[in-house]
């Protein structure tokens, strides 16, 4: 139990939800920022405003899975306010605060270590981003469904990278029946893609492995899909970039071909925020928990 923890989650989508309704479960204390709009209230949970909240009593920060923007903003899905987390308030809380976030990047990074606080990046732990593979591969398989006019079965499906995302993209869309080429750069890649009896390349050679391709799901969150790709694609090509924003496609040059590219980030909490908040609220509380027992044996 986190009976009398001073939680305060800040902004979000739906996923968010599932990690209020177990933290409320184990008896934390929550302020809930960006979630006016929100019509279901939680016992134990209060809805505020950035500037109602004294960050000296906070001993945990929620951030959604986007973290915040490289300005500070944290997306905010229940609110029409801009919400901004800003180093001064994270320099008020208790010494012992934990900021929690789905990913970060060098912003966050910045204020939490000049604030002497921990940050702890969910998503760069396995368990999760295996878990969170499932949903994001089933929210891809709708896009492919909902921008194409042929089935997936039969079709040349190129999937770029093979992490936790990539691995699980490549072995379900073949085993939808779809001819599927794997880019990477590692022998131990090249091997493992073998073995899912998959057909491998080197990303050197990308732009000689396009010419044929129906659709490319990029995952590698690096300008990869350039304009020298996209050129030696055919025009029916549909491109699902599903890294991190800004993405790893040339999006300005595929619109310019007619090459449709789609960025589809967070998918997990379009296609099912149950089952991605419950993910993230499982291993939340736990880690949560860890904290609460170390803060207590401290004390005592
Ligand atoms: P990951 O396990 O770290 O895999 C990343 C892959 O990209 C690896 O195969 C890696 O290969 C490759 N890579 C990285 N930098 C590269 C470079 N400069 N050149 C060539 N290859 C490179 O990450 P993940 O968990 O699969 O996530 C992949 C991306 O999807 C991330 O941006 C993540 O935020 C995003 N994501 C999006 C959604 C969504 O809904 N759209 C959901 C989950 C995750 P090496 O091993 O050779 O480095």
């Amino acid at each position: 139990m986190l009976t009398d923890m001073q939680i305060a989650v800040i902004g979000g989508d739906a996923r968010q939800l599932e990690i209020i309704r177990k933290l409320t479960e184990l008896d934390a204390k929550l302020s809930l920022i960006g979630f006016e709009q929100l019509d279901h209230a939680f016992t134990g949970a209060a809805k505020v405003k950035i500037s109602e909240v004294d960050f000296s009593h906070i001993d945990s920060l929620i951030l959604p899975v986007s973290g915040t923007s490289l300005e500070g903003q944290v997306d905010t899905v229940f609110s029409n306010e801009k919400v901004f987390l800003l180093e001064e308030l994270i320099a008020q809380t208790p010494s012992h605060c934990v900021v929690y976030t789905g990913i970060s990047n060098p912003y966050l990074n910045g204020i939490v270590e000049r604030s002497n606080r921990r940050l702890v990046p969910i998503f760069n732990r396995d368990d999760v981003a295996i878990y969170n593979s499932i949903p994001t591969v089933e929210g891809t398989i709708m896009l492919a469904i909902q921008h194409t006019d042929f089935t997936i079965h039969g079709s040349n499906v190129m999937v770029l990278g093979l992490g936790r995302v990539g691995m699980s993209v490549a072995r379900t869309f073949a085993a939808l029946g779809a001819k599927v080429t794997v880019g990477a750069r590692k022998t131990e890649h090249f091997a493992r893609i073998t073995e899912m009896g998959l057909t491998p390349f080197h990303l050197d050679e990308l732009t000689n492995w396009v010419k044929d391709i129906d659709i490319c799901i990029n995952t590698i969150p690096h300008h990869i899909v350039t304009a020298a790709v996209i050129s030696k694609m055919p025009a029916h090509t549909l491109i699902i970039d599903l890294a991190s924003k800004p993405g790893g496609t040339d999006f300005r040059y595929a619109e310019k071909r007619g090459v449709k590219a789609l960025l589809a980030p967070s998918l997990p909490g379009i296609v099912a925020p149950k089952t991605a908040g419950n993910i993230i609220a499982n291993v939340l509380s736990q880690l949560l928990q860890g904290d609460f027992d170390r803060r207590k044996e401290s004390k005592a």
